[in-house]
């Protein structure tokens, strides 16, 4: 028995080989150079596409995009590891023509092209468009928190910003304090302490430089006018799950079409809350779709009537799950009072008939109420107050509506969590478990496209594959 025969490094082969024999046919990064190659990058924004008449001649910037979306399929996504890979990967090489722009150059093509980067990602979803592989009819919407270039200790509000001022401030008169007696001591003559003098002079330094660092930050703070702030990378928010610690982060939204499983939509907001975010998102979709109407699975997440009602004058027939949260509470059961439309009325479980009081709650709900409760023979089942409350959504006719689609479809959320889950877990693992690598919302939402990109491309030629398969 033997092992497998290797060749000599420094055999010489006949005819000599080329790079391209070193790529397979149907390798990703073909379909990057292809998708790349389509591309009007002048139309899209790029800068730098003509060269310049004078100077050094810079790098092409299609070979520079190429190496990005190529380096996210790979999970290669800093620009020192890019300039490392041009030289050492042999698809990299074929990708760049054995070109090796250094890290610094990488860096500055995302930095200085982030709309542009988003318009590609978005060029990609309008291709697979017009190949007619998104069916475009029903998508589904989630979010996920994707953690910013910032650690937790940079989370500071009003209140603990004062509380570390004071405390420093407190340090230094100690400091001082310990300087006098220094002095005293020193001028009576009993002792000559010039070290123990140098470590406080120094400690006094470096409190006062802190104590101006906190200054500014409460400055920062006052000027944003915000709660808290994430220092050093001000545009992400606290975020997290429950009560789970919150780190700064970005919320990445992304709609993913149910027939194709490509992610056609995406935006990233610095607003943890999904709640409002329904309305904003399905229209963007409708527009990157070109249709005229849209059905939108999510979760209890976007549950809220206001904005569902919103999406429903524009077409777009949303699903989720209703959240029983403060806006629909009752402590006995709510099934049992009717709604009448006709009247604008509702009707209790005693038959009496309960009136709207005019108020609007700060969460866009009518009261409505009846004096018949003082005497009611249910009170004491019904309500521990005076009278009993019914809080009806302004917009709950959305709500109801959409209650129905769910109870005469139950597989619409089970659609939803097997089209949108997965692609997060792709992209996630794309970006280093869901870490972005650049600061501020413009620069995050290039390296969010790019993932995004990244994902699609993979998906389509894999879903390209299967139904290649299939037909054979
Ligand atoms: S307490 Fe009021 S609301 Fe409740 S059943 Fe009696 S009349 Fe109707």
């Amino acid at each position: 028995m033997s092992f497998i025969a290797d060749d000599s490094r420094d055999q010489i082969s006949l005819p000599p080989a080329c790079i391209d024999d070193h790529v397979v046919a149907d390798a990703l990064v073909r379909v990057v150079d292809a998708f790349v190659a389509s591309l009007d990058l002048a139309e899209l924004g790029f800068g730098r596409v003509i060269a310049a008449a004078t100077g050094r001649p810079g790098y092409q910037p299609s070979d520079m995009l190429r190496l990005y979306i190529w380096g996210y399929l790979n999970q290669i996504r800093s620009s020192r590891h890019l300039e490392k890979t041009c030289v050492r990967d042999l698809e990299a090489l074929w990708l760049m023509r054995r070109l090796a722009p250094d890290y610094r150059t990488i860096a500055a093509f995302r930095h200085d092209n982030p709309e542009a980067i988003v318009a590609a990602s978005a060029a990609f979803v309008q291709f697979c468009r017009e190949q007619g592989l998104i069916g475009g009819r029903m998508v589904a919407l989630d979010g996920t928190k994707m953690r910013a270039v910032a650690s937790a200790k940079n989370i500071a509000g009003a209140e603990r910003l004062a509380r570390d001022i004071a405390h420093t401030e407190k340090e230094i008169a100690y400091c001082l304090d310990r300087l006098d007696i220094i002095d005293e001591t020193v001028a009576q003559g009993f002792a000559d302490q010039p070290l123990h003098r140098e470590g406080f002079t120094a400690a006094i330094a470096s409190l006062r430089r802190r104590k101006d660092r906190l200054a500014r930050r409460q400055q920062e703070l006052e000027r944003r006018d915000g709660k808290v702030l994430v220092f050093g990378e001000p545009e992400a928010k606290p975020m997290g799950y429950g009560r789970a610690p919150k780190t700064p982060s970005y919320n990445l939204q992304s709609v993913v079409d149910v027939e194709s499983g490509l992610i056609v939509h995406h935006e990233v907001y610095n607003d943890a809350n999904d709640s409002h975010l329904l309305h904003p998102m399905s229209v963007g979709t409708k527009e990157v779709l070109e249709v005229e109407t849209l059905q939108v699975l999510t979760d209890g997440g976007y549950s809220n009537a206001e904005e569902i009602a919103r999406c429903e004058r524009e077409h777009i027939e949303v699903a989720a799950p209703i959240k029983r949260g403060a806006m629909n509470t009752d402590h006995v059961r709510p099934a049992q009072f009717v709604y009448d439309e006709a009247s604008d009325t509702i009707r209790c479980p005693a038959a009496q008939t309960l009136r709207p009081s005019g108020l609007y709650t700060r969460n866009r709900a009518i009261r409505y109420r009846t004096s018949a409760c003082t005497s009611c023979a249910l009170k004491p089942r019904c309500t521990p107050g005076v009278q009993r409350t019914i809080h009806r959504l302004v917009d709950q006719s959305a709500l109801d509506r959409m209650e129905a689609r769910i109870h005469a479809d139950p597989s619409l959320m089970t659609i939803r969590r097997c089209t949108v889950e997965h692609p997060f877990g792709t992209t996630k693992r794309m970006s280093g478990g869901g870490r972005f690598l650049t600061r501020g919302l413009k620069a995050v939402k290039a390296e969010a496209a790019l993932s995004i990109l990244a994902f699609n491309i993979l998906h389509a030629v894999n879903a390209f594959r299967a139904s290649a398969i299939t037909q054979n």
